[in-house]
């Protein structure tokens, strides 16, 4: 993955907008336009997810990992990753998710991200005395991280972000069914779907915790897994699988049928 060659061409034709960053709740609550030439990333070809880390320089670490100067096997934590069951847990962290939650629904032109809005009440993950609070969750389709590399059909991913800045991402492996799905989950998807670079005017109330499966969780520090592959992300992804009815799952691909980074390699 590391040393793939620099597409000069490309960083200056695309012309972009919305934050290019689908993981960085603080770079997706600037949702102005962008008009001038920027470097946009993609799922596809040369701007795919092998030259990440050559677009740009402030991106280097999507192929590099954060210790690239001094690499060593083992020192580069980027995501997403295969689990294998053994490694899933009781959860470390407290969850104040319980509570109702007003979000929009935009499309920023790599996923489908419910914002949290502004005056919304607020929920929280604790990790280790340290707070962390939900600013989004957006969806993959396939899923990013994988179980005995079997991906599930989305994943989805609540991004907590500290006063501080760090990152707690907690994940969720989501399965197309026929029959019945998770409800909340459901109902997040029961509104119309934008098109890129737009947003649903609907104010949609979601009670968090209502899409969390409990049990067992996969933690582990990795990483943004969109550029700027940021590293010491906390990640706590469900053993679980939820459900999504298939026809939300199908208008979901509609938009985005693969806007999953594969497996790095790099951790
Ligand atoms: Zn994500």
């Amino acid at each position: 993955m590391r040393n793939k060659f620099l597409y000069a061409g490309m960083i200056i034709a695309s012309v972009w907008f919305v934050g290019c960053n689908s993981d960085s709740a603080v770079q997706e609550e600037e949702h102005e336009v962008h008009t001038v030439h920027e470097v946009h990333f993609s799922y596809d070809g040369e701007t795919g997810p092998d030259y990440w880390g050559s677009l740009k320089e402030e991106w280097s670490t999507c192929n590099n990992g954060l210790e690239f100067t001094e690499v060593v096997e083992g020192e580069l934590h980027q995501s997403p990753v295969d689990f294998e069951t053994a490694m899933a847990a009781a959860p470390a962290y407290t969850l104040d998710y319980d509570k109702e939650v007003q979000f929009k629904m935009s499309n920023n032109g790599h996923t489908i991200i419910f914002n949290v809005e502004e005056n919304s009440p607020k929920v929280h993950v604790i990790i280790n005395g340290k707070d962390y609070e939900l600013k989004q969750f957006h969806f993959h389709s396939a899923s990013e991280h994988t179980q005995h590399e079997v991906h599930a059909a989305m994943e989805g991913h609540f991004v907590n972000v500290a006063e501080d800045g760090s990152i707690a991402v907690i994940g969720l492996f989501i399965d197309n069914v026929a029959g019945s799905e998770n409800e909340a989950l459901g109902s997040a998807f029961g509104f119309a779907i934008p098109e890129e670079g737009e947003e649903n005017p609907n104010v949609i109330t979601l009670n968090p915790s209502e899409m969390l499966p409990g049990g067992n969780v996969y933690s582990y520090s990795g990483s943004l897994t969109t550029p700027p592959c940021t590293e010491k992300v906390a990640w706590n992804v469900y053993e679980t699988h939820i459900g999504l009815h298939e026809d939300k799952v199908r208008a979901f691909q509609e938009h985005y049928d693969h806007n999953f980074r594969p497996l790095t390699g790099l951790y």
